[in-house]
């Protein structure tokens, strides 16, 4: 190739699709009282991808892989973000908050300082299925108020974009704004739904992490064939393209601002310094959550 070629400028925007850096298949593990799960990142395949520390699917048809659920458990100093597609989910807190999680809705929680809650199945049978993916907070709002969003399945955006129906629950796709808005790290998080053989091309900001996860059907990511249950790390760039394989797909699509920080994590505490992670301890067990 020729690269003595210089760049000139045009005065659009440039455009730089997104290739896929690395494909993380989940792994199936065990959480909460025993819920399986499918996790495929925060695991030792993949610890951390900055700002995200965890993504879990779960999705199961069997009560007893998640009937024991998330009893009382505590969190400091990131966010969690819950995002359900079948089934019923049941959160409480140790500040009186309560509420049930429905197919389609989504909660963003902001731990912030320090909240005991639960997540429990609301269903005896029937599937059971979501997400939980955890992500940083900076370490000036590690200790911010805890605070919720939470939004049932009508009140998310759907945009629909070439071929695809995208629900936008954060960020913003072709001016729609998604619903979660106001969190630190500017957060992209889409479900991408594709007809079989059909095509997107979605705008990420450059700069900032991005990862896709197909959770139905098989889809092309940029030039890269990705699987049911496989999470793509993307290169940089400013845009990816989704292509659905021969049956219809569906993806999420997420992505942040990284915070270049340093990071301590101890299970439910995630901080910036070892002595952090012993001040949650100390706080969590003198019961100042
Ligand atoms: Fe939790």
């Amino acid at each position: 190739m020729n690269t003595s070629i210089p760049v000139i400028s045009t005065g659009r925007p440039t455009e730089h699709l997104r290739t896929v850096a690395r494909i993380v298949p989940a792994q199936s593990v065990s959480d909460g009282a025993g819920v399986r799960l499918l996790r495929s990142l925060g695991s030792r395949a993949l610890s951390e991808l900055d700002p995200f520390l965890l993504f879990d699917e779960f999705r199961s048809d069997e009560p007893s892989d998640y009937m024991a659920g998330f009893p009382d458990h505590p969190h400091r100093g990131f966010e969690t973000v819950t995002y359900m597609l079948a089934g019923r989910m049941r959160h409480t807190d140790n500040k009186g908050h309560s509420g049930a999680l429905e197919a389609g809705g989504v909660q963003w929680m902001t731990a912030g300082r320090g909240i005991v809650h639960s997540e429990m199945p609301e269903q005896e049978q029937g599937l059971l299925w979501g997400f939980q993916l955890w992500t940083n907070l900076p370490a000036r709002d590690k200790l911010c108020e805890p605070r919720y969003q939470e939004f049932a399945p009508g009140e998310i955006p759907e945009v629909q974009l070439d071929g695809a129906r995208v629900r936008v629950i954060a960020g913003t796709v072709a001016g729609v704004e998604g619903a979660v808005q106001g969190i630190a790290t500017a957060p992209l998080y889409l479900e991408v739904q594709l007809q079989a053989g059909a095509t997107c091309r979605l705008p990420v900001p450059a700069g900032h992490q991005a990862f896709c996860y197909v959770f139905e059907g098989e889809a092309e990511v940029g030039e890269d064939r990705v699987s049911r249950g496989q999470l793509a790390v993307l290169s940089d760039g400013d845009s990816v393209y989704l292509r659905a394989g021969d049956t219809a797909a569906r993806v999420l699509l997420v992505a942040a601002r990284p915070l270049n920080e340093p990071v301590v994590r101890y299970g439910p505490f995630v901080m910036n310094t070892e002595q952090e992670i012993q001040d949650a301890f100390r706080d969590f067990r003198a019961g100042r959550f």
